[in-house]
């Protein structure tokens, strides 16, 4: 099994304050992997540290067996990046903003025109190639965007938070195109603070196998693997109790052991079994939800 991403000990410190604290994780390629925490849990800096944007503090990051701080240029031309920000340039249309990222990693002709027809008719921009970018709605940036961090043919695509600020249409139409590119073998690890996200791209019925969830909060992995090894771990089962304002839960191993527990109770007021679900999980280890 090839090993895409491999952190060990990673630390990342800015004014003495650790943003990053103690990252250790491997992504096979070929995986789904979803960074999941809420804001200011350092998923943007673990990306930026992944894609030679900022510098570790501490420890060892390699992509496709390239060390990010001392190979830094072998590292990049296996990754492709999505920010957050919307990086590409609104003066330029859409063909000159690939045409330049194109020329940028010296993709030579005729192939650089062949790619960038291919990339810009997968993500259904191809009639939008001589409009001004800054004429784009926030959806075909974000798919331009992914259109153009494709172009160098990497091995792995970064996602930092890919649909915030979009529409639920726009949304749904994105994480399409993610799992699909993944059906295709590219690597994928995007971050995020919607359950949601998560829960679909890392879903073993649409993927065919099932993505892993890294659960980040204050600088650190408090939790990994895929939803069905996070359920199994914390219980699959949840009993639910009403108090005033206020649910309570229990979790059981199994939905099964949820019921029984629920079936000894005599007053049964106010209380409900369901499955567990990502959202369950992450308050139970965070104390928090997430907004
Ligand atoms: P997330 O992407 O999970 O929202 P970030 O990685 O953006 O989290 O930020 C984590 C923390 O690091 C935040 O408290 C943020 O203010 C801080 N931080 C990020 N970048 C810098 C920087 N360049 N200088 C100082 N603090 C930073």
């Amino acid at each position: 099994m090839t090993v895409a991403v491999h952190l060990e000990n990673v630390h990342k410190t800015y004014n003495n304050i650790p943003v990053v604290n103690d990252l250790s994780f491997t992504i096979n390629a070929g995986e789904m992997f979803g960074l999941l925490g809420p804001n200011g849990a350092g998923k943007s800096t673990t990306i930026r540290m992944l894609t030679t944007l900022t510098k570790p503090t501490q420890g060892q990051i390699e992509i496709f067996g390239y060390n990010v701080v001392s190979q830094p240029i072998l590292a990049k031309q296996c990754l492709g990046v999505v920010l957050q920000a919307i990086s590409v340039d609104g003066d330029l249309t859409v063909w000159e903003n690939m045409e330049l990222h194109g020329r940028l990693h010296h993709i030579g002709n005729p192939q650089r025109q062949r790619l960038i027809d291919q990339w810009l008719e997968y993500v259904e921009l191809a009639t939008r190639r001589n409009s001004l970018v800054k004429t784009l709605s926030g959806g075909m940036k974000r798919r331009l965007q992914i259109a153009r961090a494709l172009l160098h043919q990497p091995q792995i695509l970064f996602l930092d938070e890919p649909t915030v600020g979009l529409d639920p249409q726009t949304r749904r139409r994105l994480w399409e195109i993610i799992r699909d590119l993944n059906k295709q073998g590219m690597t994928m690890l995007l971050t995020t603070h919607y359950m949601d996200e998560v829960e679909y791209l890392c879903d073993a019925f649409g993927a065919g196998k099932p993505g892993r969830i890294g659960i980040m909060d204050n600088g650190k992995l408090i939790s990994l693997g895929t939803l069905q090894e996070l359920r199994f771990a914390h219980g699959e089962g949840l009993v639910m109790k009403q108090v005033g304002e206020r649910w309570e839960y229990v979790f059981f191993p199994t939905l099964e052991d949820a019921n029984l527990y629920l079936n000894q109770q005599q007053d049964k007021t106010g209380m409900m079994v369901r499955p567990s679900n990502l959202e369950d999980i992450f308050v139970e280890l965070t104390g928090r939800k997430l907004d």
